[in-house]
């Protein structure tokens, strides 16, 4: 029976590359789910595979390396993983939007702001008529807090900063009224006071669309900010599941538990050292037999280095693939 609170169901998605050396996967038989209003957060270092997951999601794998090799994407119980591209093309940017950390890779510079939001009204909506994209657009330039909207819109996109940019890549993803927005560590180039606002920005929006967030970053303060739920990943599995609350009293991974370990904290001592996660996450070529994390595990066993770890429930919502659980 379909839970109707969840949006969107990865399961068991495998998603891979062929490269010189034979195919890799970038994503190795990962399970989660995003519920209607909620924010996710994707959790893990660079080369996790957090952005090879979103753009799963998108079907935007690069052509004809990338692949979705097995598994199933339900959003709203449609397999979006296997819908023919005519069919994708309806949902991608109307029903599930994204927005990068660098938006200058997804403006086009030579076209002026207006311009480019008037484009995705006509190609979802060829109905709209031209003074009808015009009030549209300025009406979401408004919402994102863009000041002065009727200037932005014959500007291009360098005459205007790096913080408004993002601002006009919301306006952008959000013009069709998303059910899912997938934010790819939007503020990761920004400077703190605009990253605050960014994140605030996208809590509002969210509050009065409704959308549901799969917000992705490396930064577990962003996530202990927005969101509601999180998965931590670690080379292309996933390794914990949980409330951003359960995670973050009582997590069950030791990867995990190592992330946490090395965020600075108020009351830390100033000049003590910060516990980092030794060593380096593998690449994909040379990823150790079993469980991935465990040439820098500090409770790795013998069983460790056989299969992959199940993942385990450790509680009420709460999953950690990791044998100190089974
Ligand atoms: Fe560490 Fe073993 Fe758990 Fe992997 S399965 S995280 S190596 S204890």
């Amino acid at each position: 029976m379909p839970n109707n609170d969840i949006i969107l169901s990865v399961n068991h998605l495998v998603t891979a590359f062929d490269t010189e050396g034979g195919r890799i996967k970038a994503v190795d038989d990962i399970s989660f789910q995003v519920n209607k209003a909620h924010t996710l957060g994707l959790v893990g270092e660079s080369g996790c595979g957090k952005s090879v997951t979103a753009l799963s999601v998108m079907r935007l794998l690069p052509k004809p390396a990338g692949v979705i090799e097995s598994g199933q994407i339900l959003f709203n119980n449609t397999d979006i993983a296997s819908l023919p591209a005519d069919q994708m093309h309806e949902i991608r940017g109307k029903r599930i939007a994204m927005i990068f950390q660098e938006p200058m890779t997804s403006l086009n510079p030579v076209h002026r702001i207006g311009q480019q939001i008037g484009e995705v009204f006509q190609l979802h909506f060829p109905e709209m008529g031209e003074s009808d994209i015009t009030t549209a657009s300025l009406e979401l330039l408004n919402k994102v807090g863009i000041p002065e909207p009727e200037q932005r819109m014959v500007e291009y996109p360098h005459q205007i900063s790096g913080g408004m940019r993002q601002r006009v890549m919301i306006a952008l993803a959000l013009a069709c009224k998303p059910d899912i927005l997938i934010a790819d560590e939007p503020t990761t180039a920004l400077d703190v006071t605009i990253q605050a606002q960014i994140l605030d920005l996208i809590q509002k929006l969210q509050q009065e669309t409704g959308m549901a967030v799969i917000f992705i970053t490396h930064d577990l303060g962003v996530i202990a900010e927005i969101c509601e739920d999180v998965v931590v990943m670690y080379a292309g599995k996933v390794a914990e599941t949980a409330s951003v609350i359960q995670l973050f009293k009582n997590p069950k991974h030791p990867y995990t538990q190592g992330l946490l370990d090395s965020i600075p904290r108020l009351e830390t001592p100033r000049k003590t050292r910060l516990n980092i996660i030794k060593g380096m996450v593998p690449g994909l070529t040379e990823l150790p037999s079993g469980c991935r994390f465990r040439n820098r595990c500090p409770h790795a066993m013998e069983i460790c280095a056989t299969e992959p770890p199940p993942s385990m429930q450790v509680g009420e919502d709460h999953f950690a693939a990791c044998y100190l659980h089974v």
